[in-house]
């Protein structure tokens, strides 16, 4: 389907919102260029000065925090050839049955498919180099490292990883996240971090309970959409959460897209009178969505206002982003 971006259709309420300053988020770091949450990929992606670098987090079997976006081993690691006989009944490799010390042993590669194939097969195809999975408190020192050397402020943007998996393995992921999150003083540097999950009864654990006083990302996906179905539930959001996080695909109206047509969804009006930010995910050059160049989608986001965006690609979005304001 092409889109026909001319056709966007701007509502004066969105008009009318100031442009705030756009928060680049390096999703899982530099994932586009080096295999994801590697030190390497954050390493790079600090490089590439995005506002935010992104961990996924999952707590290993002696409950340490590690950066991964799975709850499975077995999409980026050599767990299967390392401990074929460790997989569950679901064939399936658990982070959670694992100790970091087994997990430090693996090595880390491109995303791989059931097959066994590379998910994005144009990205990384080196097979010497050998990266590993590292913990949080790694990634955050390393990135208050690189902040400190370069003279630079760029936050982090953790995201806790199926809680309510975790808790019925028996785990606080929450707590012992905002653990590590303390010790490299993100508690009291409210500017430096936004903490994200899917799951709403966790942002309000994370809020009331656990008493974080940072900004909260409430993430969407297909399972949680009708979060952003009513003003009411939406108000109720925004009592809790600074923002959302849906998908590029949540922004636009499904009967004028499939027209050709750009008309943002109902629920951005009310986000933005809530004054939730919306940071929708994930831009990647080499999967875009169907018929749009890069540049028509930064396009859209522009004329959407939303205040920012996860992507694989921090220097091609930047460069579109650029092209797009002139
Ligand atoms: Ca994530």
């Amino acid at each position: 389907m092409r889109v026909k971006i001319i056709n966007i259709i701007l509502i004066a309420v969105l008009m009318s919102f100031n442009c705030l300053a756009f928060d680049i988020i390096a999703h899982r770091g530099a994932s586009g260029y080096l295999p994801e949450h590697t030190l390497e990929a954050t390493t790079l992606a600090h490089t590439q000065h995005p506002s935010y670098i992104e961990q996924d987090v999952v707590l290993t079997k002696d409950d340490i925090p590690i950066v991964l976006h799975d709850i499975y081993l077995d999409n980026v690691t050599n767990v299967a050839q390392k401990f074929p006989e460790r997989a569950r009944a679901d064939n399936r490799y658990y982070v959670i049955d694992f100790t970091l010390k087994e997990i430090r042993s693996l090595s880390v590669h491109e995303r791989k498919n059931a097959h066994g194939k590379q998910v994005f097969p144009d990205r990384y195809q080196g097979s010497h180099a050998h990266f590993t999975v590292a913990t949080l408190a790694e990634h955050l020192e390393l990135i208050a490292q690189l902040n400190h050397q370069t003279q630079r402020s760029i936050g982090i943007y953790p995201e806790i990883k199926a809680p309510a998996w975790h808790r019925q393995q028996g785990k606080d992921i929450s707590a012992i996240t905002l653990s590590v999150l303390n010790d490299f003083g993100y508690l009291n540097n409210a500017s430096a971090i936004i903490l994200q999950c899917f799951d709403f009864n966790e942002i309000k654990r994370i809020r009331e309970e656990l008493g974080f006083e940072g900004k909260l990302v409430q993430l969407i996906g297909a399972q949680n959409l009708a979060i952003l179905g009513s003003a009411q539930s939406i108000k109720s959001l925004a009592e809790i959460a600074d923002g959302v996080g849906p998908s590029f695909y949540q922004l636009l109206d499904k009967d004028a897209l499939s027209q050709g047509n750009i008309k943002p969804q109902d629920w951005i009006i009310q986000a933005k009178r809530n004054g939730l930010l919306i940071h929708p995910y994930t831009l990647r050059a080499d999967q875009l969505p169907s018929g749009m160049s890069l540049e028509q989608v930064t396009t859209i986001l522009s004329k959407l206002q939303v205040d920012g965006v996860f992507t694989d690609h921090v220097p091609l979005v930047k460069a579109a982003l650029e092209s797009t304001a002139k």
